[in-house]
């Protein structure tokens, strides 16, 4: 009988280890650890019964010790076999029951009546029984034998009803078969369980991973284990052997490999958790394709591999490269612009590989707003493609040609031998016709040159320098290149100083006019005005007006000065008109600059209205050199002008290159002859020019103004020669608005 107690209780050990294995193997199978240490339970309470089958009945072992095993095996029983029907006890339930069981137990065996002891056990275990037989139903084969092997179990005792020790015996035989067929039961229910959630885990991966965009592949150090279509699509390829493992590491730029090779060794070691890459990757079929990578440590079949996550990015790269080619290029020529200019200057700075020598050249193109003009912006934009294209096509010049402004290009170049010679190129490529879509045309262009490390250190400064030698090439006539000096900087920055102090000037009304009578040549009284423009420089006092009206014109401000001295003019001879003072014209001084605006015409018009002024007491001085440099627009605008009444006088006749058939065609009023013509008065040379002056006005009915009369003889000189009007220090000095006010009076 007692070797019967422990071949018993080996097989509950052995069942209960079973059961332990299995839920250690695969953790969510919890009902297996329950049952198992329930087997574990009647395991201990029958070695302790067979250890003191002599004892008491009253004794603690059999009053305390064995129920209180048996009632936590019944706990573990009732408690496994509720989670396997998927209704788990938790919380006071579980509380409950196995206090219940451990009084029920208890209160029996103090009563000392194994019977009753039987009794309880066996309805526990008919109601387990009766529980698992209904929920598991639907379940497999294995799932259904528990419940009625519970109910067995409940009812084997009845085997020993009679009290015969032979039936005891017997029930003890069923009793321990029965349990060892539900530990089996319940061990093959854990295990297919198992292999049912890890083929569902399988399945779900595989569904998640085949309809993935993004590709997944596992894959150890020397082999693939598995890839997904989407990693296939990536690479190219048909099926997975084509990525062999030697593949995909030639399709890795080589200096990449092992960058590659030592994340993975790190992540197979546990050294780092996660790693992200990305990266240009050769296809199969040679195509380049922009990869990012994620990479993590899986446990794949038992061994450690890294399950890859590959995302193609070329799209997006393309884009991104696309975006910085648009920010970095200008459009209209592909050429690179200012920012990429910038940058590249900005990136010498840091790189120890930076050119020893380099010279930057300057071009801007001469009077392109005149093209813009007369030829619209379209042909503006080919005739800029052009030359591009031509300076561009230079030998050696390819890569190193930046468009920096709308009329402006950076040519750089890091030999200073090929110097010389490539700027004889540039002049003769500037001497020939550029041929466009639209036809040829003759462009000049004026260039600054400065170099690395002659003219400064190789930043913005060399382009500053660059730039003030290419103003000073404007100053001359035709292409030209002019090398940096520091003084022309220094003029630059003096210019600028001036024009910030012209523009508070102009704000705060430090520019004001001044106006010099005009005399009647035979009886020498007032008839008209000159308005001059004077500028009071706080603390530096008068600035000579030549000086700041060119400056105006350089930075652009003449726009805004010309237009408002004109309005001062017009203003001012409504005031002496609403005096009740003689209405007299006053000749305004126009800037060729202002001339270029095609709205000017339509912009005096404007304030002759604003003001209500009869357009005849307006005069115009156009300078003769202005008037020469763009005929054909100076024309239009001017005839314009006359045609609305307005006068037209051209300034310092005799200085610029006008000829008969200019002073024929231009639509004027009155000759201006310039005060270096008036000087030479009254000797006989150049009283003779100033006769031929006036008899050619005369024919062509136009008057003469004689500028600049100092003296009498001058007067009477130029007054006999022909000109109908004087104007001069010999006269009048120009006049405050005031003084000049008296005079009228
Ligand atoms: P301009 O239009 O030829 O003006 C005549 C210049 O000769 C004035 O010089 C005047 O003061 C000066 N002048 C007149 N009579 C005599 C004389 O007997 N002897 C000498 N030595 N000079 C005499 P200013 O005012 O210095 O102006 C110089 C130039 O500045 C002007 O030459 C004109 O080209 C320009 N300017 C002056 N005001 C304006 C203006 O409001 N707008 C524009 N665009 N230019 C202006
Ligand atoms: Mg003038
Ligand atoms: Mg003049």
């Amino acid at each position: 009988m007692t070797a019967l107690f422990y071949l018993a209780a080996a097989v509950e050990l052995v069942v209960g280890t079973s059961l332990l294995f299995s839920w250690q193997r695969d953790r969510t199978q919890v009902f297996a650890r329950k049952l198992g240490l329930s087997f574990f339970g009647v395991a201990g309470s029958v070695i302790i019964f067979s250890l003191y089958s002599d004892a008491p009945l009253d004794s603690p072992v059999n009053l305390w010790l064995i129920p209180a095993l048996a009632s936590i095996s019944l706990y573990f029983l009732t408690s496994g076999v509720l989670d396997l029907t998927g209704s788990p006890l938790r919380g006071w339930r579980a509380v409950l029951l196995g206090s219940t069981l451990f009084i029920l137990l208890t209160g029996v065996a103090i009563e000392v009546d194994s019977w009753s002891s039987q009794l309880s056990v066996s309805i526990v275990y008919l109601s387990v029984g009766l529980l698992a037989t209904g929920a598991l139903r639907n379940k497999s084969r294995p799932h259904r034998l528990i419940g009625p092997l519970l109910l067995l179990l409940a009812l084997h005792p009845m085997i020993s009803a009679n009290g015969d020790p032979a039936a005891i015996t017997i029930q003890f035989a069923v009793g321990a078969v029965l349990r060892t067929a539900l530990g089996f039961a319940v061990l093959y229910v854990a295990l297919d369980q198992s292999a049912t959630e890890t083929r569902h885990a399988g399945e779900r991966f595989a569904r998640l991973t085949e309809y993935s965009l993004q590709g997944v592949a596992i894959l150890t150090t020397d082999s693939l284990l598995y890839a997904n279509p989407a990693t296939l699509r990536i690479y190219g390829a048909q099926h997975a052997q084509m990525l062999t493992p030697a593949f995909l590491s030639e399709s890795t730029p080589a200096e990449e490999r092992q960058k590659v090779i030592t994340l993975f060794r790190q992540l197979l070691a546990g050294e780092i958790k996660q790693a992200n890459w990305e990266g240009e990757r050769l296809r199969l079929d040679a195509a380049r394709r922009y990869l990012h990578f994620f990479a993590y440590r899986v446990n794949w079949d038992g061994q450690y591999a890294v399950c890859l996550m590959i995302s193609d990015e070329t799209e997006r790269m393309d884009q991104n490269r696309a975006l910085l080619h648009r920010a970095t290029h200008d459009s209209l020529t592909g050429l690179p612009n200012r920012g990429a200019l910038m940058q590249r200057l900005h990136d010498y700075h840091l790189d120890p590989a930076a050119p020893t020598h380099l010279t930057l050249y300057l071009l801007n193109i001469d009077r392109f707003k005149l093209i813009n003009t007369a030829h619209g912006y379209s042909s503006g934009d080919e005739i800029i493609r052009a030359f591009a294209r031509a300076i561009a096509e230079l030998p050696g010049t390819s890569g190193q040609l930046y468009r920096i402004g709308i009329d402006e290009f950076l040519l750089t170049v890091e030999d200073p031998a090929r110097l010389a010679q490539l700027e004889q190129q540039l002049l003769e490529q500037l001497a020939r016709p550029l041929p466009t879509a639209l036809g040829e045309f003759y462009l000049d262009a004026s260039i600054g040159k400065a170099s690395y490390p002659a003219h400064g250190p190789l930043d913005e400064s060399l382009l500053r320098a660059a730039n003030a030698a290419m103003h000073v090439a404007k100053t001359q006539p035709g292409s030209h290149i002019v090398s940096a000096q520091a003084s022309f900087e220094q003029g630059s920055s003096e210019l600028l100083a001036l024009e910030q102090a012209l523009r508070a000037g102009i704000r705060e009304r430090h520019v004001y006019l001044c106006y010099q009578p005009k005399v009647d040549a035979a009886s020498q009284q007032v008839i008209g005005f000159e308005a001059l423009a004077r500028w009071h420089r706080p603390g530096i006092g008068m600035v000579n007006p030549q000086l700041f009206i060119q400056a105006a014109e350089t930075t652009g401000l003449i726009g805004e000065l010309g237009t408002l001295l004109l309005r001062n003019a017009c203003q001012q001879i409504v005031q002496w008109r609403a005096e009740g003072k003689a209405s007299l014209p006053v000749a305004v001084n126009v800037s060729p600059l202002q001339l270029l605006n095609p709205h000017f015409p339509q912009l005096v018009m404007d304030i002759l209205r604003d003001f209500q002024l009869p357009a005849h007491l307006l005069t115009l001085e156009i300078t003769e050199s202005a008037a020469v440099q763009n005929l054909e627009h100076t024309c239009s605008q001017l005839r314009e002008l006359r045609g609305n009444g307005i006068r037209i006088a051209i300034d310092d006749f005799g200085t610029g290159f006008s000829s008969l058939s200019m002073l024929r065609n231009l639509p004027l009023d009155t000759v201006k002859i310039d005060k270096a013509l008036i000087d030479p008065l009254p000797g006989r040379e150049g009283t003779a020019v100033v006769e031929a002056i006036c008899k050619l006005a005369a024919v062509l009915g136009l008057g003469v103004v004689a500028e600049g009369v100092e003296t009498a003889k001058q007067a009477d000189t130029a007054r006999r020669a022909g000109c109908n009007e004087l104007q001069g220090y010999y006269f009048n000095k120009p006049l405050s608005a005031e003084d000049a006010g008296k005079l009228l009076h």
